[in-house]
């Protein structure tokens, strides 16, 4: 990471909007500039992000994500074990113990979304597949016992992760998190009715097959996210990202698509509700609400605070 400091704050958005797909644990990056939840959370509320999806990536971020859920009104989760966490399992034994977890967690009320899981051909080679794609039909067969959405990441597996789908029977809602195909792969999952959610990639100079994938979704399958800490929108690409910075992606695919980003806010709001639910369905837990409750303190998340993407490269897809 070149920079790893947070930008300025964006203007904030008239209407607001939902960052379905962020990571607000710990990174433990080293040497980077450290923001608690609140920090996030109040800078995203003052721009107009109203709220986000925390997702998890192994047991114990899954755990905090449910936790920070049960807290915190503009938390909804989503748990997983990543599909490059996978194969580590399996090697240790651990994997069954694993989904175990998540299958408990998916029962808890602000608990909205099984994720991230699929397909990652990118870090995991041809030895960890076989432990990756079990995995994920796992996790496939929790979302819909659970009734839950399904975040998918794929990455270079497009081919693999539809087929998965296809095969073993997708969700109701399933969302392509950090939509990463072109046309051909979002009229795939067009047809199927799977969300594609996009994040600052699309904002990027290169990214044209992104948004011509913008362009061939209907609307009502569209979703936003940041990813952060990674996935830094322009104009701040490079810096560490947070759900504040989620107006400047909403602007530049509105711009692209030509439409009135007050619109597109209010639309892609109602399209992250009819996936998740809404935020204030299930109350938060009081009184151990960590606004008012001075006393109250986040568990420490126990064992190693790492995601399965911290050692490579900062721009690569979560
Ligand atoms: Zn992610």
């Amino acid at each position: 990471m070149t920079d790893q400091t947070y930008a300025s704050m964006p203007e904030a958005l008239v209407v607001g909007v939902f960052d379905n797909h962020t990571h607000l644990d710990p990174s433990g990056v080293p040497g980077s500039e450290v923001l608690d939840y609140h920090a996030h959370l109040d800078k995203g509320s003052s721009v107009g992000v109203r709220g986000v999806v925390q997702v998890g990536t192994d047991v114990d971020s899954s755990i905090w994500s449910a936790e920070l859920a049960a807290i915190e009104p503009r938390v909804l989760a989503s748990v997983a074990i990543h599909p490059n966490e996978a194969p580590r399992l399996e090697a240790a034994g651990t994997l069954d113990e694993a989904l175990a977890v998540i299958d408990e967690l998916a029962s808890r009320p602000r608990v909205r979304a099984i994720g991230e899981t699929g397909l990652d051909y990118f870090r995991t080679g041809e030895d960890g597949r076989g432990a990756q794609q079990r995995s994920f039909e796992a996790h496939i067969e929790i979302a819909k016992r659970h009734s839950l959405a399904l975040q998918i990441h794929d990455r270079d597996a497009h081919h693999d992760v539809i087929e998965t789908l296809l095969r073993v029977g997708a969700p109701e809602k399933t969302v392509f998190h950090c939509f990463s195909g072109d046309a051909d792969l979002a009229r795939i999952a067009v047809q199927n009715g799977w969300y594609l959610s996009f994040s600052g990639t699309v904002t990027f100079k290169n990214a044209h097959d992104l948004r011509e994938a913008l362009e061939v979704a209907p609307r009502h399958l569209l979703l936003v996210e940041t990813d952060a800490p990674y996935l830094t929108p322009e104009p701040a690409r490079g810096r560490l990202n947070s759900p504040y910075m989620l107006p400047h992606t909403l602007r530049a695919m509105a711009a692209h698509l030509g439409t009135d980003v007050s619109m597109l806010a209010a639309l892609i709001t109602s399209n992250t509700e009819e996936v998740y639910g809404l935020w204030d369905a299930e109350p938060v837990t009081a009184p151990r609400d960590a606004y008012t409750d001075a006393t109250f303190e986040m568990p420490p998340m126990t064992g190693s605070i790492r995601l399965p993407y911290l050692d490579d490269d900062p721009e690569s897809t979560p």
